[in-house]
């Protein structure tokens, strides 16, 4: 069977879900951004106005394309009605376990029995959630990366029950909306891209706790040796520091730790949070 979707319902506005719906309104595609009180869907509008800005400025053939996405985006805080006629519903509410269980099985018992639902969840596993859904065969991962028009990996992930025509039909509608589909084949923490960048980040900060290297230095070997564009203290620079500092702190190596103590000393203290600052591990502004 053939399924389309071309009727996507976003669960949550906050940094992911906004740019999710928007990049979806600006493929042509009717979308839904559902968020749980009128109050927060108003510090939405705000935000896809900031995205339809974003995608002008960074996009050089968007032309009058953004403004015309704007146009294409219902919000709806009735979760109801925001899912009564969707084809697709991506999920990106917070990152708790708990409540995402809570948000499945009321979405289980509200939308259509057609509708598949996708989660962007960064570090659960669909395994975690699928018996909540109340549809195994229609639920799988869909994971984005932030800056969704830059950065256009959708990450495609389901457990042993997805169907294999829904999981067809997400990869087909991630490429619709200009996503290059990454499709894995089994369930993985951390998808591709986190399971090759993280070990990465996390041998480049041992080197430098451990005195071996500068941060430069390091860089600098990781890009000739391999061609890469930026280095892993280059890209601690662009995640931000305040979230290298978050996951490094609760890390159980002791060198984890020990590199979130010496990034808030050094860094976080200082207001030098990485790229958005205008000073991390380097100096950004016009000489960048
Ligand atoms: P966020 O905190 O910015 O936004 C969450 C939104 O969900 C808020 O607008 C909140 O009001 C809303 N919300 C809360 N409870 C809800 C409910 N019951 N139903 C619907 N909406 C509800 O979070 P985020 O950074 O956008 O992350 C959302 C998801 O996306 C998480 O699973 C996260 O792992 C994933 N993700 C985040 C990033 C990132 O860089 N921020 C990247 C990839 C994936």
């Amino acid at each position: 069977m053939t399924r389309t979707i071309d009727k996507v319902t976003v669960l949550g506005t906050g940094v992911l879900g906004s740019q999710i719906a928007f990049q979806t309104a600006f493929h042509g595609v009717d979308v839904v951004a559902y968020d749980i009180s009128d109050e927060i869907l108003e510090t939405a509008k705000q935000r896809f106005h900031g995205l339809a800005a974003r995608y002008t400025q960074d996009l050089p053939d968007a032309g009058t394309r953004a403004e015309e996405a704007l146009g294409r985006v219902r919000y709806s805080s009735d979760l109801a009605d925001a899912v009564r006629d969707a084809d697709l519903v991506i999920e990106a509410v917070p990152e708790a376990l708990e409540l995402k269980r809570q948000v499945y099985t009321q979405l289980g018992e509200l939308a259509p029995e057609r509708t598949i639902f996708a989660s962007n969840s960064s570090t659960l596993l669909p395994s975690d959630m699928v018996d909540f859904t109340g549809r195994p065969d229609r639920f799988l991962a869909l994971h984005f990366a932030n800056e969704i028009w830059l950065h256009n990996t959708a990450e495609v992930m389901g457990t042993p029950a997805t169907d294999p025509d829904v999981y067809a039909a997400v990869v087909a509608f991630a490429r619709r909306i200009g996503m290059e589909p990454i499709e894995l084949r089994k369930e993985q923490p951390g998808y591709v891209l986190n399971s090759l960048l993280v070990p990465l980040l996390n041998a480049a900060s041992a080197l430098y706790v451990d005195g071996v290297a500068d941060p430069e230095t390091i860089d600098k070997t990781w890009r000739i040796g391999t061609g890469a564009p930026a280095g892993p203290f280059q890209i601690f620079d662009v995640v931000g520091l305040n979230t290298a500092y978050h996951i490094s702190s609760v890390s159980e190596s002791e060198k984890q730790r020990r590199f979130a103590e010496i990034i808030k000393e050094r860094f976080i203290d200082q207001g030098k949070l990485g790229v958005a600052t205008g000073e991390g591990f380097y100096r950004y502004g016009e000489q960048a």
